[in-house]
């Protein structure tokens, strides 16, 4: 399997990799959204953690985010 940008993150170590990104207090304060339709996330609706021009973004639960990511990664790939 190709390591490309995608983090799929289990639950059990979501909370560990949002604190390692200094971001766990943010998450729990509901400061940060979702990157695609900007609803705010919380640490069970957190569906994927993924970096985007040098800060951390992330998919909410939403089909239609999940879709969009999966949509990003495929683009990307057909560049390379
Ligand atoms: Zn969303």
């Amino acid at each position: 399997m190709r390591d490309n940008q995608l983090k799929a993150v289990h639950p059990s170590d979501l909370k560990s990799l949002l604190k390692s990104l200094g971001i766990y207090n943010s998450v729990c304060d509901n400061k940060e959204t979702c990157f695609f339709c900007h609803n705010v996330i919380a640490e069970d609706t957190i569906s994927a953690v993924f970096p985007f021009e040098n800060s951390v973004c992330f998919c909410c639960g939403n089909p239609s985010c999940c879709n969009t990511l999966i949509d990003l990664e495929s683009e990307e790939d057909d560049c390379g």
